[in-house]
């Protein structure tokens, strides 16, 4: 598959990358649609601010540069894996793009785990291959989240 990937300030590159799958507890998403924002810019432009340089890997996703670009997307699960069992092949979904460390607690008790050390951003700093975690609240709508701070 294509992907672009972040190297290091201005060099993004179009490159053929594997194929993803599903590990246990992660859902497989074809994306219809991915949208380039401001953050992408500023990686290009004044990077490596998200993306994990080259030699230093995010603690969460374990991945360093280079790495695919693309945070703010939306597809149709095409795959799940062991450990899923709240969506669907063929829903379609839209992802709040957290990388957060398995030893956050992420359930619906605790209202800032978007703050987490070390959180990050899927499509910047690893696991940008369409997959997704099965958490719901993952599932939640970044552009909702930017028309809602709008409208504060
Ligand atoms: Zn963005």
């Amino acid at each position: 598959m294509k992907a672009a990937r972040f190297y290091d300030r201005g060099d993004i590159r179009i490159e053929d990358i594997p194929e993803p799958t599903a590990a246990p507890g992660e859902a497989l998403i074809k994306a219809a649609w991915c949208g380039i924002c401001g953050t992408d810019l500023h990686e290009r432009l004044d990077g490596p601010i998200f993306c994990p340089p080259r030699g230093h890997p995010q603690p969460a996703s374990g991945e360093e540069s280079p790495v695919p670009l693309g945070h703010e997307f939306f597809g149709v699960v095409e795959a799940l894996c062991v450990g899923v069992d709240d969506l669907a092949v063929g829903d379609h979904v839209v992802l709040e793009p957290y990388i957060i460390s398995e030893k956050v607690d992420t359930t619906q008790g605790n209202k800032s785990y978007h703050l987490a050390k070390d959180m990050n951003f899927i499509g910047l700093a690893g696991r940008g291959r369409w997959t997704g975690r099965k958490d719901r609240r993952q599932a939640a709508v970044d552009p909702q989240h930017l028309s809602g701070h709008a409208t504060r």
